[in-house]
Parts: structure tokens; sequence; C-alpha cells
């Protein structure tokens, strides 16, 4: 297969982002099952082209000049329940396994409902919310790398810290990975759901494009305690905003680039570290080719 014939080109992605911002990758592949993401690294491989995994582009921060190369969209979902664990592939909604989970009256994994996004993403990133994170959760994993070699990972090998992990900055796919609760009833997992959705609807924008919380928090603080203490919440460039409900989030108002987001995260940034003397790290990705 040539690269003319790999997936779609020019595909723009900001439809695929939960920001709605992005320009396009040179070809696009939606993968579905082990199979295609199998064919579809073989051939990114023979074509000697680079090859970026998105799964639900809700951590990231897309080039307005794209993504060269590959895009992979792993919408590749399956869970099963092996007494008390979940077994996922990597493109599972990570609110799929949360509800496979309560639905087969596991508890403990109730946090993963709140977060938008995949397994992949959520294994790549550490993700968490209310107290737990991936790790916590996390018994091992299937990897491949961009040869189609697969092995075995044990949550060691994954070096999880506080948003990160080991799979940051390389091109390793999580292709699946099992999670442990602990046996509970599905009323109790249902409740405690509904109570974590609750309390994120009243804190923060879902209502309109983000990407989650912008910064890492610093140790001991709130990335958006200290932005707000700056005053900058409600400010703009082009069609960005700090949001007013969470300082910690930039939405989208309708027409943003990204080089608008990463102007106010620059801004941000600027203005914590000449108040406070505090660097904020970005957790969402900024991927792609910037200026
Ligand atoms: C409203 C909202 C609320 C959020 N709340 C939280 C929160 O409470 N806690 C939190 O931690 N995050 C939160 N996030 C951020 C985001 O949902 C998580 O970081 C999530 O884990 C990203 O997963 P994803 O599939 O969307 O990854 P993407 O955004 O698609 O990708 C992020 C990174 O993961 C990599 N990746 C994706 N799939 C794979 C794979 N199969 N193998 C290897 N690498 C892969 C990508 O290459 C990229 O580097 C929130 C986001 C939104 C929009």
């Amino acid at each position: 297969m040539t690269p003319q014939a790999f997936g779609r080109r020019g595909e723009v992605l900001a439809p695929h982002t939960s920001l709605r911002i992005g320009g396009p990758a040179d070809f696009f592949v939606r993968v579905v099952s082990l199979e295609d993401l199998e064919g579809a690294v073989r051939v990114a491989r023979a074509s000697e082209l680079p090859v970026f995994m998105l799964g639900g582009g809700t951590n990231l921060l897309v080039a307005d000049r794209g993504i060269r190369g590959v895009v992979l969209e792993n919408a590749w979902s399956e869970a099963a329940i092996d007494g008390t664990t979940v077994d996922a592939a990597g493109g599972t909604p990570l609110a799929h396994v949360a509800a496979v989970a309560a639905r087969a009256g596991i508890v403990g994994l109730e946090w993963m409902a709140t977060i938008p996004g995949t397994v992949g993403g959520a294994v790549h990133g550490n993700a968490g919310a209310f107290g737990s994170e991936t790790a916590d959760d996390f018994v091992d994993a299937t990897l491949m790398d961009l040869t189609g070699r697969t092995w075995h990972a044990t949550k060691e090998m994954l070096g999880f810290a506080y948003r990160t992990s080991a799979l940051q900055k390389t091109t390793t796919i999580v292709v699946r990975a099992r999670f442990r609760g602990r046996a509970g009833t599905r009323a109790e997992a249902v409740a405690r759901i509904k109570e974590m959705a609750n309390e994120r609807a009243a804190k923060q924008p879902l209502a309109q494009p983000n990407t989650g919380s912008i910064f890492r928090n610093p140790p001991g603080d709130a990335a958006g305690r200290l932005i707000d203490a700056c005053g900058l919440k409600g400010t703009t460039v082009g069609g960005a905003i700090v949001s007013t409900k969470h300082a910690n989030f930039i939405v989208n108002i309708g027409d943003a680039t990204a080089a608008d987001v990463r102007a106010l995260i620059d801004g941000c940034i600027a203005a914590v570290r000449a108040r406070f003397g505090i660097t904020l790290v970005p957790e969402v990705e900024m991927v792609g080719e910037w200026e």
C-alpha cells in the first residue's frame, strides 16, 4: 500500500478534539480492532511515516498547521470483566470502563466515569480525579512499538507519577490495559458516579469546548487558584478565554485557533511566575507542527 492509499488525506483534526481546534493530518486512519491497529502500524512503517496516536483528543492542543505523518484515531472499544478486574482495549472510553464495572457490582473505579478520553490516553498521562489516579487501579497492560512488537508491561515498568508515565514523549502504544476494583454493589457504584458527575458540572465549564485542566497543580497549590489570584479569569485572546467558572480551564468560545490558546497559556505562565515565582507546567499536550 502506498502512502497515498493510506487513510484519509488532510483530515482536519479540530472535530476530533474536545477543544475543537487543530489543523489537518497528512493521513488519518480510524482503527476499530487489533487487526486494524497492527495493519496501520505496519503500513506506516513501510511508508516511513511518523505516527501519532489519537485517543479521545481530550488532552490535546493540536497546532493550526496540523500533524505531519499518520494520525491513528483509536476507536477500538472493548471491555470485559474477570472477577473484580476490567480488561479493556486502548480505545475504550474510560467512562465505559466505569460503567461496565458498576454494572458488574465492582466499586472503586467510579472516578473513571468523570474523565473523558480513552484507556490509552489515561494510562499515557496517568489521568486521575477525586483522589484516585490510573496508577492506583492499574494492573498491567499490553504495549506495542512502531515496529509492531508487543510486550506485557507491569505497573513498575510504566513509571507512573502525577499526571505522567514513562510513555510520555514516546511513541509506544497502549494496546490494552487491566484495572482492578473491589467487590461491592451496582447501586453503590452508580450513586457514587452520579455524585461525582454533579460535583464536576457545578465547578467546571463543561458546556463549552475545553480540554480539562490546562496546567498541572504545583506541589501544595492549585493552578486555578494562582491564575485566579492574578486576575486572569475572563481574559481572552481571539476566540479563547480563561474560563470565568474555573481559572484552570481555557474554553473555545467559537473560533479559537491553537495560537490563541497557546498565547493564553503563555500569558498565564508569565503572570503566575511574576506574582508567585511559580512556573506552571501545562497538563495539556501541545502537538503537531508549530510555527
Ligand atoms: C471536560 C474535561 C475534563 C477532564 N478532567 C480530567 C481529570 O479530571 N483528570 C485528568 O487526568 N484529566 C482530565 N481531562 C483530560 C483528559 O480527559 C485526560 O488526560 C485523558 O486521559 C486523555 O485521554 P485521551 O484518550 O483523550 O487522550 P488524547 O487527548 O487523545 O491524547 C493524549 C496523549 O495520550 C496519547 N495516547 C492516546 N491514546 C493512546 C494509546 N492508546 N497509547 C499510547 N498513547 C496514547 C496521545 O498520543 C497523546 O500523547 C479532562 C478533559 C476534559 C475535556
